[in-house]
């Protein structure tokens, strides 16, 4: 009976580190939370933990390959070049912000 009872205790401990896991509070601070405050108490303070979440933003940008400048906003040409008498045609790029 021990047995079973130790069995589903650390199998709450592994379920709450991998839960932890995907929060801020981590992996390690989860495991260690669990096993020695039991699962009880590890259970609500995981689960208050904010989860892990990346952002990430896509932004398109229009390059000049003659000067290199970037632009947010679209345009047909460069106006910087335009400046210098060559017509240069934006390339739309695409950046990832985390
Ligand atoms: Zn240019």
């Amino acid at each position: 009976m021990w047995f079973v009872i130790i069995l589903v205790y650390l199998i709450l401990v592994i379920m709450l580190t991998y839960l932890g896991g995907q929060r801020k509070i981590g992996g390690y601070t989860s495991f260690f939370l669990a096993l020695f405050l039991t699962p009880f108490i590890a259970i609500p303070v995981i689960l208050l933990s904010a989860k892990n979440t990346r952002i990430i933003r896509q932004q398109k940008q229009y390059k000049c390959h003659r000067c290199k400048l970037r632009y947010t906003e679209k345009l047909e040409y460069c106006p910087s070049c335009m400046k210098d008498g060559y017509k240069i045609k934006l390339k739309p790029l695409i950046m990832d912000f985390i």
